[in-house]
Formats: structure tokens, C-alpha cells, sequence
């Protein structure tokens, strides 16, 4: 790191459990964000600014107007821009120390196999059920960490996976018959401030997760009732017919 990075990072690096090896970590580290909506827009604008040194960004989309009142990376100027060169641009503008590989593609199984085994990290920020899935089978076949979010209405969860050491316990285990028939926020709405909210702790979560300080409880399942500003946690046991985990 140079002396500017040295200065940008300086209230990080002054946590004395944290200090320069927590950010030398960060900035050696390449996280993959598989969603551009809002909790991918949140949680890559905390994790670029906070010294992760490589980040690919992951979304087919483009920029909507009706992508705005949460998305907030974006500004008008990007209507029918793709999402990930619209969030390169902006995340570059917050921090060029960054590197950035925009990636608007649909993922497959196959490409998301390829991604995931250069990451050090996964955030997924989809509302794609089918891809959660595939997300998920792929960070637990390769021991890749994962952070998972998802926000609908007033209702947020938050989910973190530390496949690298625990094979117990997947996001399967809690979702064995999902499919995309399931709610999504195009569908059925969402606060804002909502998705905000479990973006922010998405990047928390990575950035403990990446830097080796904190605490991460693998499979604990964290849900935010906005409405009523409540958290309430569950500790989830894993499924053994689980066809991705079990035995
Ligand atoms: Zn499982």
C-alpha cells in the first residue's frame, strides 16, 4: 500500500484488532458480487471503499428508473446503461484504488463455477432463486465463504457460510423447494432503507470474514422486521436429506 491508501484506510488501520494486516488482507482479497440491485450496490460501495482489492460484479441488467429509489449507485444519467459498468464508474469515482471487473453476463452454472474458484469470497445479492441455489452448491463444493442477503416489503435476512472450514449447514438446508415462483421485490415491493440495511451488513460480514477479525457464526440465520425495527436470530440445524450438504 502507498502512503494515500495508507491515509484512506488510516481509521481502519487504527483498530487495534484490525490494524494493517486486517487492510493488507482486504487489499489482497477479490470478492465476487453476484447481483448489481440494491444490496449489491450497498454492499460493494462499503467493501471498495473500505480497501478490498478486487471486486467482480456480476449482473445481466440494466439501469431502470424504478431501480433508483434503492439502487443507489445509479443516477438518472444511467437509465438503460448495463448495471455493472454504471456501478464500475461510480465505485471507481469513490475509490480508484480499487480494482473493478464488470461482468454483464446471465450466470450459468458453468460460468458461476468459474468465478466462484477465483474468489476469495461470494456475496450473493440475487433475487433469482435458481441462482441462490447454484451460488450456494458451488461456494460448498469449492469451500468458498458466502454472504447471502435478501430483502422483501419490510422484512430483511442476512446468512453467512464459512464453507473454507464448516461443511455442515447450507442455504439449501433452509430452502429445500424453492424456486422462482417465490416472492421477489419486483413483485411484491420493498422498503428501501431495508435493503440498505442488510447490504451494509453483507459487507460487514465479508470484511470480518476476509480480515479474520470479529466474529462470523456459520448458518445463523438473522432476520430484520423493518416495520417494527426488530432483529431476531435462529440457529438452523442442518437437514441430513439435504442434496447439497447432507450425508
Ligand atoms: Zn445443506
Amino acid at each position: 500500500m502507498n502512503d494515500l491508501q495508507l491515509e484512506r484506510y488510516s481509521r481502519q488501520i487504527l483498530m487495534p484488532d484490525f490494524d494493517i494486516e486486517g487492510q493488507l488482507k482486504l487489499n489482497e482479497s477479490n470478492v465476487l458480487v453476484v447481483g448489481l440491485g440494491g444490496l449489491g450496490n450497498i454492499a460493494s460501495l462499503y467493501l471498495s471503499a473500505a480497501g478490498v482489492g478486487k471486486l467482480t460484479l456480476v449482473d445481466h441488467d440494466e439501469v431502470e428508473l424504478s431501480n433508483l429509489a434503492r439502487q443507489v449507485l445509479y443516477s438518472n444519467d444511467n437509465i438503460h446503461m448495463a448495471k455493472v459498468s454504471a456501478a464500475k464508474e461510480q465505485l471507481l469515482k469513490q475509490n480508484p484504488h480499487t480494482q473493478i471487473v464488470a461482468v454483464q453476463e446471465k450466470m450459468t452454472y458453468a460460468r458461476l463455477a468459474d468465478y466462484i474458484q477465483s474468489a476469495d469470497l461470494v456475496l450473493d445479492c440475487t433475487d433469482n432463486f435458481t441462482v441462490r441455489q447454484a451460488i450456494n452448491k458451488t461456494c460448498f463444493q469449492t469451500q468458498t465463504n458466502l454472504v447471502t442477503g435478501a430483502g422483501i416489503r419490510w422484512q430483511g435476512q442476512l446468512q453467512s457460510f464459512l464453507f473454507s472450514d464448516q461443511r455442515q449447514i447450507c442455504y439449501q438446508c433452509l430452502y429445500p423447494h424453492l424456486d422462482d415462483e417465490m416472492l421477489n421485490c419486483s413483485e411484491s415491493g420493498v422498503i428501501s432503507p431495508v435493503i440498505g440495511t442488510i447490504g451494509v451488513l453483507q459487507a460487514l460480514d465479508a470484511i470480518k470474514i476476509l480480515s479474520g477479525c470479529g466474529t462470523v457464526e456459520h448458518g445463523k440465520l438473522r432476520l430484520f422486521d423493518g416495520a417494527q425495527g426488530q432483529w431476531r436470530e435462529i440457529r438452523l440445524t442442518q437437514d441430513p436429506q439435504c442434496l447439497i450438504c447432507g450425508i
